[in-house]
């Protein structure tokens, strides 16, 4: 198994689009971008999780990668996370049978509001909840979701444990205030 960090940054990536900041214009002039956080789990050869969809998902992944995508985890609606679930739609790769594992609120966001709907209807994205604290298994990889406070105005935020052949992972792109989280952070990084 492999796991690839896609992206590190803030969900409008560096440069941002409206920033002239010191580092914004650097990353310009110098061309080294930084994009929206993302990780890319290949379980086997061409078969791959896609944890987070950036709205720089065009930039972050080779063909390969793109087309080896068979599942998708999201962490929350903000557009950082969701933002290039739309290059799986008609109108771009029009990828079929995806299967997008999020919250049971995550779900009703997307299937009840547009654009997102679509990619359902279209059977690109197929739906499959998770519960939070409930391991769930894509073959090797096994995924834990935690709920994690964050501004949930859309719907609620997860964050994960992922365990498979290589070191256990903590992923938790966003969140509210690590001092106001139900679980110690240090403790959790120390497992
Ligand atoms: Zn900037
Ligand atoms: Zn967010």
């Amino acid at each position: 198994m492999k796991l690839k960090i896609l992206g590190i940054a803030q969900d409008g990536g560096v440069p941002q689009i409206n920033c002239q900041c010191k580092n914004c214009k650097t990353s310009r002039t110098e061309g080294v971008p930084l994009f929206a956080t993302s990780l890319l789990v290949e379980r086997a050869k061409g078969k791959s999780t896609l944890i987070d969809v950036s709205p720089d998902i065009k930039n972050q992944l080779t063909p390969t990668e793109f087309n080896g995508i068979d599942s998708i985890v999201l962490t929350h609606a903000h557009v950082g996370h969701i933002g290039g679930l739309l290059q799986f739609g008609f109108e771009i790769a029009n990828k079929k049978g995806v299967n997008l594992f999020a919250s049971p609120e995550m779900h009703s966001f997307l299937q009840d509001n547009e654009p997102w709907k679509q990619l359902f209807e279209n059977g690109n994205i197929v739906p499959c909840k998770f519960r939070f604290e409930e391991t769930f298994a894509l073959e090797e990889l096994r995924v834990t979701p935690l709920k994690v406070p964050h501004r949930d105005e859309i719907a609620d935020t997860s964050g994960f444990i992922l365990e498979g052949d290589f070191k256990k992972v903590l992923f938790i792109p966003d969140i509210k205030n690590w001092l106001v989280w139900e679980k110690d952070l240090k403790e959790e990084v120390s497992k």
